[in-house]
Order: structure tokens, then sequence, then C-alpha cells
């Protein structure tokens, strides 16, 4: 960014972004937008991709910062993509008109969307939330598994809770494979972040509920009253399950009765079971129209 950029930022004038056709691999702006791949540069840069003209469309719709919209020739022309370049370059972002195995050298897949957008990361931190009465929040202990942390966020979101509590050292929410999971819910769907102590401190303040789940938990879920009183549900890490600390804090140690062979369910399928449970009776099918 040049002086006068900087001025023009300073002074809450957006400078109008710009429009680049590229086709090489070896383009510096290139390299720069693969290098979105691997965490350290996403960390570095603040920002994260996100694939497919729906995704942008949506993102830009809930006033999430667009950097840098990518799309193949093969959307030139094409009248849903032209509005969402118009959109980028009036809030400042760039449009770079690409080719395809430029598209998918940047997102690393074959058959890659036609459309991706580089977005600014955004986080919340823990003091900032205060659950009100009938809100879920789901706090993950050290999720590893990108799928699950995707899944997990478009569940959440489909379940109507308010947040995802990331706790202790995480898989990235911002990885390629965790926005393709969230399928768009990361968009709408708040992510916190705090380490475990951060996370006991504040639960000390909380005077909802806290739902852990454990395979040792003697409460069956469907007995607990979760109604009229905010609510956090906490899981434990795929691996090693709620470590002692975290499963303390806890109000009540929640079971979800299994038969079978299987010693436990998958951490994203236990939390949609709980979900949908807590928050039971506040979905409602629309009636038909
Ligand atoms: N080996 C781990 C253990 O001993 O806890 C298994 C962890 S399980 C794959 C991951 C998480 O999913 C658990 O920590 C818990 O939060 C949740 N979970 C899985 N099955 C559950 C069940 N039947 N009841 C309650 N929670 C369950």
């Amino acid at each position: 960014m040049n002086k006068q950029d900087d001025h023009r930022r300073g002074s809450g004038l957006v400078r109008p972004g710009r429009v680049k056709e590229v086709t090489s691999l070896t383009n510096p702006i290139v390299k720069d937008l693969r290098s979105l791949a691997i965490k350290k540069f996403r960390d570095q840069q603040g920002v994260f991709l996100a694939e497919g003209l729906k995704l942008v469309i949506d993102a830009l719709d809930l006033g999430w910062t667009i950097k840098t919209l990518v799309y193949s020739k093969a959307g030139k022309g094409n009248s849903l993509v032209e509005p969402v370049a118009v959109r980028t370059i009036a809030k400042g972002g760039d449009v770079l008109e690409v080719s395809e195995k430029v598209i998918a050298a940047i997102t690393r897949r074959d058959n890659p969307q036609m459309v991706v957008g580089v977005f600014e990361q955004k986080v919340q931190s823990l003091p900032a939330i205060k659950p009100q009465a009938n809100e879920v929040y789901v706090a993950l202990d050290r999720v590893r598994d990108p799928g699950n942390l995707g899944t997990i966020i478009r569940t959440a979101d489909a379940a109507g809770a308010k947040g995802v509590i990331l706790i202790g050292d995480t898989t990235d929410p911002f990885s390629l494979e965790t926005i393709r999971a969230t399928m768009g819910s990361v968009f709408a769907m708040p992510i916190i972040r705090a380490t475990e102590a951060e996370f006991l401190s504040w639960r000390k303040g909380f005077s909802g509920l806290v739902v852990g789940t454990h395979l040792k938990g003697a409460v069956d879920y469907r007995t607990i009253p979760y109604a009229n009183r905010p609510v956090v549900l906490l899981m434990g890490n795929e691996q090693q399950g709620l470590p002692d600390q975290l499963a303390s804090s806890c109000d009540q140690l929640a079971r979800i009765p299994q038969e079978g062979r299987a010693d436990s369910l998958n951490l994203a399928i236990a939390t949609g079971v709980m979900l949908f449970e807590i928050r039971r009776d506040a979905l409602k099918l629309a009636p038909d129209v």
C-alpha cells in the first residue's frame, strides 16, 4: 500500500480496489494466495480463503471484509460474478481474473470452484460473551479434526446456537478444510477463542448451565432441563475426551446412551445430538407456504 492509500484509508475513504488479469503460477500475487493454504501465512496476513460464489455473496451480505475476489476466466461475463466484482472493488478489495490452472493451484483442487474470496479473519474473545436465557454456545476442548470442526460450526448454525468457543490448541477454524465443511456457516457463527485457564475463569462468572459430555457421565442427556437459561455445551477432544479440570467445572455431565460395539460417537455427531436436544423446544418447522 502506498502513502496515498494509507492516507485515504486513515481518513475513512475507501480506496476503490483494482482489477488484474493473472495467468502465470509464478506471479507474486498468485504465490501469495497459494501460501494461504498454510496456517502461518493465513495468520500473518489475518485472512482466509472461501470457495464458491454463494459463499462469497453470503459473506458480503453478512458484512465480512473481502480483500481479494479471484475468479476464473470461465466466469467472465457471468451475470452473478460481475455484481460481486463490483461490490468487491467498491469495498476496496482487489479483483483477479485468473486461469483455471491458477485457481486450482490456489485452492489445491483438481476441479476448483469458479470463484474464491479472500476474507479478513474474525475471532472474538471470551469476556465479550454474555449468554442470555435460551441461548446456547458450544465449547470445544482441543478439537483436532478440521472436518469435525467445520461440521460442528455448520450444525451449531442450523440449531440456532450463538457461537462456538474453541478451548486450547485446536485445529484452525480458517483452514480450507474447515471452511469447506462449514458450507458457509462460518460467516454466520461467531468463533471465540480461549485458553483452558481463560475458559475456567470465565465460567466462574457464568450463572447459566454448563453441560459437559462425558462417556462416564451419569446423567442421560434427555433428562436435563435446558430451557429458560443460557447453556454452554462442553465437548471433549476426539482422542482424550474432557480433561478432569474441565469436566469438574461442569454443572452436569451428560451421556448419550449407546448400543452396539462402538465405544463412543464421533465428536460432531455427539455435538449434533446434544444441540438438537437442548434446542428441542425452540426449533419449529416453518409453516408451509
Ligand atoms: N476416547 C474418548 C473418551 O474416552 O472420552 C472418546 C472421545 S469421543 C470420540 C469425543 C467426544 O464426543 C467426547 O469427549 C464427548 O464430548 C462426545 N461423545 C461421544 N460419544 C458420547 C456419548 N455417548 N455421550 C456423551 N458424549 C459423547
